[in-house]
């Protein structure tokens, strides 16, 4: 990483081009897995991870189309995990896709999340906001995680508004009247998952500044002990403070550093290669990996 902590963009760097999160239509991004692969093998992206919330959905589609392009995809997740009521977001890469336990906590999230959905919309209607549960499955690829984007996606659909971002700011986020969670283990919890299926954990942007309070350093601290491997430092959420928050402990623990794009395709103005990941934080990631599910090299 610089030294600076400033990010890392394609054309700064010698190295390839390494974006270690990305969303697809499998939960609330805009592109199918295809689509997103083909637009970060345009944008000159040499590595991208594939890491949906709460699924692993769209891994064979963008193994397929990785190979078709030439991009090296890594196969990834992003557990929506919570402590107190506060929502914390696991990354977890090469982890088994049939691995019982983690398969039956991310089946048991998919589906509190729709119930949880259907739950908010009630109320937003029952206050005379316009949208309706089936406008918001409209919006919800078969199969794919569903999440709040997907109400704010139903309110672009029927001319409400125009992008997901008012929806969070008037009637979406975690502070508002119609917020209702959904089921989330707690982080630790999500770092053993991960870990006992063979993969490996990285806190994403651990201390966000745009959404709720994010993670502290006990909390770090007691997911480290459980086997944590890494913090997501360069973020568009995270300003100079944050970096150096996650480079001390980084540097207390052992704990790799990545950089990644969160990209949403339209849903999101994060751009893919935004931040990046330096060559050796992969290799260390690949080797702290059981192997059972491999990166998808050209
Ligand atoms: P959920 O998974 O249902 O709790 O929704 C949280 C997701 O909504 C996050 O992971 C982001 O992808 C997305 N999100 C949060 N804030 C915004 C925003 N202001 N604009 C667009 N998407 C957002
Ligand atoms: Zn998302
Ligand atoms: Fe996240
Ligand atoms: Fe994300």
């Amino acid at each position: 990483m610089t030294s600076d902590g400033s990010a890392r963009r394609p054309g700064r760097q010698s190295g390839p081009v390494i974006d270690l999160h990305a969303h697809s239509t499998v939960s609330d991004g805009t592109e199918s897995p295809t689509v997103l692969v083909e637009a970060a093998t345009a944008a000159g992206i040499d590595v991208l991870a594939l890491t949906d919330h709460d699924t692993v959905g769209g891994w064979e589609e963008a193994t397929r189309a990785a190979r078709r392009t030439g991009l090296t995809l890594v196969p990834g997740i992003e557990i929506s995990c919570a402590v107190g009521g506060v929502s914390i977001h696991l990354l977890g890469y090469l982890t088994d896709p049939d691995d019982p336990a983690l398969m039956a906590e991310l089946a048991h999230a998919r589906e509190s999340r729709a119930t949880r959905l259907a739950r908010m919309v009630a109320r937003m209607a029952a206050d005379g906001i316009p949208v309706t549960y089936e406008q918001v499955l409209a919006q919800v690829a078969p199969g794919a995680t569903a999440g709040r984007p997907h109400i704010a996606d139903a309110l672009i659909a029927n001319g409400t508004i125009r992008h997901r971002d008012e929806a969070f700011e008037v009637w979406l986020a975690e502070d508002s009247p119609y917020y209702v969670s959904h089921h989330a283990p707690h982080p630790v919890r999500g770092v053993e998952l991960v870990r006992a299926a063979g993969g490996v954990p990285v806190l994403a942007h651990p201390f966000t500044l745009t959404r709720s309070r994010g993670a502290d350093e006990a909390l770090v601290e007691q997911m480290y002990a459980a086997g944590l491997v890494g913090l997501e430092a360069f973020h568009r959420d995270h300003g100079p403070e944050q970096i150096a928050r996650a480079e001390a402990l980084a540097e207390r623990f052992g704990l790799l550093l990545t950089g990644s794009s969160d990209y949403h395709g339209a849903g999101k103005l994060n751009r893919l290669g935004e931040h990046t990941t330096d060559p050796e934080v992969l290799d260390a990631i690949e080797r702290a990996s059981s192997g059972v599910t491999t990166i998808v090299r050209p």
